[in-house]
C-alpha cells in the first residue's frame, strides 16, 4: 500500500513516500523544500520528482496521501481529509495562522492533482486526547470555553514516535506496544512498571510533553502553537494582560499585536538576530547578549516544563530529545540536563558531543534516568495511522 505523507510546516514542505503493509514498512522516497511561501509549486515539483524516479507514474500508483494537520475546530483524531476537515481547519485558522491555511491549501491541491488517491488527516492534537480535564482547561468564563478555548497540545505525531521508540530502546515492549496501538485500543489499564518520559521536541517549533507509560499527560503547548516554549519567531507563554497593555501603550490594534506575536517574537524577537538557532548561537558566541539571553530563555523554558511533568508523573525514567535543535545541539542538551544528578540524570559528555542527528543514548552508564536522542519520524506515525484508517474504512 503506497502512502505519501505531506508535512506542510510553517516554512517548509517535507514529504516521505512509504510502502506499508505486505513486506513491512519501506521508505521509497523522501525530500523537502525550505523557506516555502506557496505550497502548490512545491507539490508540483515533488510529483515531478516522484514520476521521474518511477515511484508515482500515474494516479493509481498511490493509495493515499496522509496529512499532519494541526488544529481543527471540534475535530481531532485520524479522519478522511474531506470538506469537514477543511471546515475544521478554517474554523481555527486565526489560532494557527502559520499552519492551518497551509494544510487547507495542500489538501485542495492533492484533491485536484491526484483525485483517485484517498486523503487522510491525522491531527497533531490526537495524542493529547487523554490528558486529564484538570490539565486541559483554562480558568476562563464558560462563554470562552464554549468557543473551544482550552489546552490542546501539538507535535502529537512526533511525541508519539518518541514514546514508541524510547520504550523500544529501553526494552519496554509493553509500553512500546501500548503507545503504538493507542489510537486503536485507547489507553486502557496498564499495570507494568512505570516508564515516565519527558519528550523534548526542539525545532522551528518546540514543545515538551510528559508521557506516562506511552500516554501523554500534558503538553507545554496550549490553545495554539504560539504557547509554551519560545518558538522560532512566535511567542511562547505570555501573561494574557500583556496583550491589552501593549496594545494601549503602543497604540496598536489587536491584529497588529497578533502579527508581532506570530512573526516578530520567540527566539527572533528576543535575540534580535534570527529565527534560526544556529545563527543565534553564533551571535551569542561572538558576545551578543540578547542572543545569549534567547538561548538561556529557551533552556529555562524547557526545564520549567520538564520539571512540571516530572512532578506530575511522580518520577522520571527517561528523557528524549528530537527535532532540529534537539538532535543537533549537544550544548543545549547538556545545559537542559545540568545539575540533575540528584534526580538520577547524568549525561555522558563524550556520547553527547558525538551525537548529531543520529539515534543514540547520551546518558552515562551510571545514570538511572536514560537520556536519548531520537531523530524525528512523524511521517512514519502518520503512514501507520493512514494504513489502519484505510483498512478500517
Ligand atoms: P521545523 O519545526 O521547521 O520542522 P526543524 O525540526 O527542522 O524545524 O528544526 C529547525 C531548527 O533546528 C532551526 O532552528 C535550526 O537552527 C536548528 N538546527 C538545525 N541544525 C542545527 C545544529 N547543527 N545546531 C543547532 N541547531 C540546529
Amino acid at each position: 500500500m503506497k502512502i505519501l505523507v505531506a508535512n506542510l510546516g510553517s516554512t517548509s514542505f517535507k514529504y516521505r513516500l512509504f510502502d506499508m503493509g505486505g513486506a513491512g514498512e519501506a521508505l521509497l522516497a523522501e525530500g523537502g523544500f525550505e523557506r516555502v511561501t506557496e505550497y502548490t509549486p512545491c507539490i508540483e515539483e515533488m510529483l515531478g520528482r516522484l514520476a521521474d524516479d518511477g515511484h508515482l507514474v500515474n494516479d493509481e500508483d498511490l493509495d493515499a496521501v496522509g496529512f499532519k494537520t494541526v488544529l481543527g475546530k471540534d475535530l481531532s483524531g485520524c479522519v478522511e481529509a474531506d470538506a469537514r476537515v477543511l471546515e475544521a481547519l478554517d474554523g481555527f485558522k486565526e489560532v494557527a495562522p502559520a499552519h492551518n491555511p497551509a494544510y487547507a491549501e495542500g489538501i485542495r491541491c492533492f484533491e485536484r492533482r491526484l483525485p483517485k488517491a484517498r486523503r487522510v488527516a491525522l491531527f497533531e492534537t490526537a495524542f493529547f486526547q487523554w490528558v486529564a480535564p484538570a490539565a486541559s482547561h483554562y480558568a476562563i468564563p464558560k462563554a470562552w470555553r464554549d468557543l473551544g478555548i482550552r489546552r490542546y497540545g501539538f507535535h502529537g505525531a512526533s511525541h508519539k514516535f518518541v514514546a514508541e521508540r524510547t520504550a523500544e530502546l529501553l526494552g519496554r515492549e509493553d509500553v512500546a506496544t501500548r503507545a503504538r496501538r493507542l489510537y486503536v485500543d485507547g489507553p486502557g489499564e496498564f499495570d507494568g512498571a512505570p516508564l515516565r518520559l519527558v519528550s523534548c521536541h526542539l525545532g522551528g517549533s518546540s514543545s515538551v510533553t510528559g508521557i506516562r507509560d506511552g500516554v501523554a499527560i500534558g503538553s507545554s503547548m496550549g490553545f495554539s502553537p504560539q504557547s509554551g516554549l519560545p518558538q522560532n519567531n512566535r511567542v511562547g507563554d505570555l501573561d494574557s494582560m500583556a496583550v491589552p497593555y501593549a496594545c494601549k501603550m503602543l497604540g496598536i490594534d489587536v491584529e497588529e499585536a497578533e502579527r508581532q506575536l506570530n512573526k516578530e517574537s520567540g527566539l527572533l524577537g528576543l535575540s534580535g538576530v534570527s529565527n534560526d538557532a544556529r545563527d543565534i548561537r553564533e551571535a551569542a558566541t561572538a558576545g551578543n547578549a540578547d542572543a545569549a539571553l534567547a538561548i538561556d530563555h529557551l533552556i529555562d523554558s524547557i526545564r520549567h516544563w520538564a520539571g512540571s511533568f516530572v512532578f506530575k508523573m511522580g518520577g522520571l525514567e527517561a528523557i528524549s530529545f528530537t527535532a532540529g535543535i534537539g538532535e543537533n545541539s549537544p550544548q543545549l542538551r547538556s545545559r537542559v540536563c545540568a545539575g540533575l544528578e540528584d534526580l538520577g540524570v547524568i549525561i555522558d559528555p563524550a556520547k553527547n558531543d558525538a551525537c548529531r542527528g543520529t539515534e543514540a543514548e547520551i546518558s552515562a552508564a551510571d545514570s538511572r534516568v536514560k537520556v536519548h536522542v531520537i531523530p524525528a519520524n512523524e511521517e512514519l506515525v502518520i503512514a501507520r495511522e493512514v494504513e489502519r484508517f484505510l483498512q478500517a474504512n
